[in-house]
């Protein structure tokens, strides 16, 4: 049979790039969860994904009832899940003001983390029963989170602090809407909300890996400046970042390279080592990486598991 990969976001960029090049093969049917339906069908035809290799599901991941719906109409299909890439995400760098998900947390966080987390863990078991020669979660991290690289150097800086405001709820009323209680800051957001993916994805790991023999990954694809996630920076930028990128620090990749190294951590039968943080090199062969201090600090991801489970009402 056709293996099952659930992509989420898969209606632009990076998501839509693996949904194609996976979808290509012949070998698998696309769960493309998207929050707009018609934007993700235009998608997948644009780019050329036959009928019968690929769905559009419905999910808005900054909406936690949305997440449980979701995980219901699957279960209501009665299909195998054999890989979920947690892959959407949001990124307000401009934004002077936070804006917020359905249960009130700040919106970078409550979506690329915490609808994230809320996901995995309720499709845990599905892919857990899966028969499919590799069962796989992956979670898409960045550079950007990990301090140990030039560009996650770039301030502001991710630091979940002691996590004093996720666990206030992020809802800027009784607590601050940043992970570490700080001032509100949309990049510096985004970043903290990759560091808990990353964080994430090796409790994941220390957790379930020995039990269901699922692998758990992360990776960094590289830079794709040309994707939607920079439409809300500055015209200037969006018109500068694509060749800053392919001249300057020369971590470019295209949309379509980018998408063939995620759809390589999905289904390439050398790569089902748990616990991994994937990046490629010059010539596009994929390495173990290291992660920074805090994104592979195991006190900091347990006390954001713990925190977590709270707040998308599992514990
Ligand atoms: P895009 O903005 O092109 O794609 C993001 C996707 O997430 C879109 O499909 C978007 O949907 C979806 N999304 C946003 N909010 C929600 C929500 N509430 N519910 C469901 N889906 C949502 O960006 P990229 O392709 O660049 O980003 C994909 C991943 O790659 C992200 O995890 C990002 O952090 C990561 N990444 C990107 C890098 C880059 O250089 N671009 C580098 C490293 C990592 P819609 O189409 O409706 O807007």
């Amino acid at each position: 049979r056709k293996g099952t990969v659930i992509i989420t976001g898969a209606s632009s960029g990076l998501g839509l790039a693996t949904a194609k090049a996976l979808a290509e093969t012949g070998k698998w049917h696309v769960i493309m969860a998207c929050r707009n339906f018609l934007k993700a069908e235009r998608a997948a035809k644009s780019v050329g994904i036959t009928k019968e290799n690929y769905s559009v599901m419905h999910l808005d991941l900054a909406s936690l009832d949305s997440v449980r719906q979701f995980v219901d109409n699957l279960r209501g299909l009665a299909m195998p899940i054999d890989v979920l890439v947690c892959n959407a995400a949001v990124y307000q760098p401009t934004a002077k003001e936070p804006s917020f998900s359905a249960e009130g947390f700040e919106l970078s966080v409550g979506t690329n983390h915490l609808g994230h987390f809320l996901l995995a863990r309720l499709l845990l078991d599905n892919i857990k029963q899966s028969d499919y020669p590799f069962k796989r979660l992956i979670i898409v991290g960045s550079i950007t989170g990990n301090t140990n690289t030039l560009a996650g150097n770039v301030p502001p800086k991710a630091n979940l602090g002691d996590l004093r405001g996720l666990a206030g709820g992020l809802n800027g009323i009784n607590s601050s809407p940043m992970i570490d209680g700080g001032d509100f800051d949309g990049a510096k957001a985004y970043k903290d909300s990759k560091v808990c993916n990353m964080l994430t994805m090796q409790e994941f790991h220390r957790r379930y890996h020995e039990e269901t023999g699922i692998t758990f990954a992360s990776l960094y694809p590289g830079c794709i400046a040309t994707t939607g996630l920079f439409r809300e920076h500055i015209p200037l930028f969006r018109l500068l970042f694509p060749p800053f990128q392919k001249y300057i620090t020369k971590g470019y990749v295209s949309e379509e390279e980018a998408g063939k190294r995620l759809a390589q951590v999905v289904s390439d039968p050398s790569l089902t080592k748990s616990g991994v943080y994937w990046s490629w090199n010059k010539n596009s062969s994929s390495f173990e990486n290291q992660l920074s201090k805090e994104a592979s600090d195991r006190e900091k991801a347990r006390k954001l598991w713990e925190i977590s489970e709270k707040l998308v009402g599992l514990a």
